[in-house]
């Protein structure tokens, strides 16, 4: 995989911290008196991956810059606006790798929950496409269908009630694609609205499945 932009940090001693991290965490004096802008970026998020480029987790910016400060890993994209103090200033990091091998974490299935959902469905019925208001079990629960991602959908109001406890197979709806159950990486990015298009390059995307 080709890294685009990659950006190694190295602080001339100078400009390394006297202090531990201390002027990181947004409570120490900043050469241009933004300390409330700094604390805003610190605390937005970085992706993080492994040395093999596989996505391991989701960080404050904050905490991937003592990473990349502490040399376990390397800025691969930065984001707008810098994090500045007295002694420094550097570029918030967007996706950052690490430099040694991490071993991955046990992943568990995504969390389902309502809003997760509606991101896996981009919000829309996946009945008849209209916008999304509440979640719909394909399989009735009333008829000993689960609470799982392979048996939840975003739907649309009529399409709720005009369902009801109806089997596809009885044949009155049909779902534009199967549901399943999402990456647990790249949901957590399709949640939140101001993650950064780069990071859709090294997660997994939230895949259309026909149905
Ligand atoms: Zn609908």
């Amino acid at each position: 995989m080709t890294v685009r932009g990659a950006v190694a940090y190295a602080p001339r001693p100078t400009d390394a911290p006297t202090n531990g991290h201390a002027h990181l965490n947004g409570h120490r004096g900043y050469a241009d008196g933004s300390a409330t802008r700094t604390r805003s970026i610190l605390t937005e998020r970085t992706l993080v991956l492994n040395v093999t480029y596989q996505p391991l987790s989701i960080t404050t910016v904050r905490r991937a810059l003592l990473l990349v400060l502490s040399g376990k890993a390397d800025v691969v994209h930065t984001r707008p606006g810098a994090i500045r103090s007295s002694r420094m200033s550097v570029p918030a990091p967007s996706v950052v790798r690490l430099t040694y091998h991490a071993r991955a974490p046990y992943r568990r299935r995504a969390p389902l929950h309502r809003r997760a959902v509606f991101a896996r469905d981009a919000h829309r019925c996946q009945y008849c496409g209209n916008r999304a208001e509440c979640i719909d079990h394909v399989h009735p629960r009333s008829r000993g269908g689960e609470h799982t991602w392979e048996n939840v959908v975003a739907c649309c109001r009529t399409c709720n009630v005009g369902k009801g406890d109806s089997l596809l197979s009885e044949g009155r709806y049909r779902l534009h694609r199967t549901p399943y159950a999402p990456e647990p990486l790249a949901i957590v990015a399709a949640m939140r609205p101001d993650a950064p298009m780069e990071w859709t390059d090294y997660l997994p995307r939230l895949r259309p499945v026909p149905a």
